[in-house]
């Protein structure tokens, strides 16, 4: 029986990486998708291999329509269909609302939010063909409790949220699940980022009293795309230590 096929967006590093590795052990084939990390993103390609993955590794900016489009008709000719999408890509520029740079609202949105559009536009035809199809999505903690400093990355991230669940009920009746996971703190580059101070306090308020780590999200995901999860839909799961409860 042919595999399950994933494309994961932002897949070099992180939570995405991990995310790769864990569905690569778990049957599944893969489309990673990177921006600019192309080391990074072979080497993850080629530990997938070897836990039996077949992996297509595309370069592609999510913020891109076209490109994305070209990365999905690349993907389709190659496996010729897409099981489970996660639209994992995200950046952040953080800066207080009155010294945030025009330029890093628009920016932070145009990956974060746009990006997963863009990638719900086109693989969701393929979906709706199949009548069948797992799409989650990575919002934070932030979109639903706000943060300040991170004005655009909450606006991106609570957008998500509004996304996923208008998307659930648009294909609910077709087969195909959407869902949110909300990590908390989790150990990746974009957290190693914070200063020591910001580290401290946030931990203050995790209940579990410890960052999350990209496994922690990986296994979520697995989940909410197995049939185990079939009657989960417009959901946001969060993931973190229970800051959000
Ligand atoms: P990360 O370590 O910084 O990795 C981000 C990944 O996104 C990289 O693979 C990067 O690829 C890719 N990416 C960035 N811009 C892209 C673009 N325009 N097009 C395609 N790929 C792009 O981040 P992370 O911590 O793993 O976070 C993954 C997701 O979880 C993000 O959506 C983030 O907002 C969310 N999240 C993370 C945390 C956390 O604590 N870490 C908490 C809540 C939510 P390149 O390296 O090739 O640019």
């Amino acid at each position: 029986m042919a595999k399950p096929v994933a494309l994961i967006t932002g897949a070099s590093h992180g939570i995405g990486k991990q995310m790769a590795l864990t569905f690569a052990s778990h049957g599944y084939d893969l489309i990673l998708n990177y921006s600019s990390s192309a080391a990074a993103a072979a080497e993850v390609a080629a530990s997938c291999e070897a836990l039996g993955a077949s992996v297509l590794s595309v370069q592609c900016n999510v913020a891109d329509y076209a490109a994305v489009g070209a990365m999905v008709n690349q993907s389709l000719s190659t496996f010729g269909t897409i099981d489970v999408l996660i639209n994992n890509a995200g950046i952040t520029k953080d800066n207080l609302i009155l010294r945030m740079k025009e330029s890093d609202f628009d920016d932070v949105i145009a990956v974060n939010l746009k990006g997963s559009f863009n990638t719900i536009q086109h693989v969701s035809k393929t979906m709706l063909r199949n009548k069948k199809g797992r799409i989650i999505n990575l919002s934070s903690v932030i979109g639903l409790l706000g943060n300040a400093g991170q004005a655009n990355y909450a606006a991106s991230k609570g957008g998500l949220i509004a996304l996923t669940k208008s998307v659930a009920r648009e294909f609910a009746s077709r087969g195909i699940t959407v869902n949110a996971i909300a990590p908390g703190f989790i150990q990746t580059k974009m957290t190693d980022a914070l200063s020591d101070d910001v580290k401290a306090s946030v931990l203050t308020q995790i209940p579990l009293a410890r960052f999350g780590q990209p496994e922690d999200i990986a296994y979520t995901a697995l989940f909410l795309a197995s049939d185990q999860a079939s009657y989960i839909t417009g959901q946001v799961i969060a993931v973190d230590g229970g800051m959000a409860m």
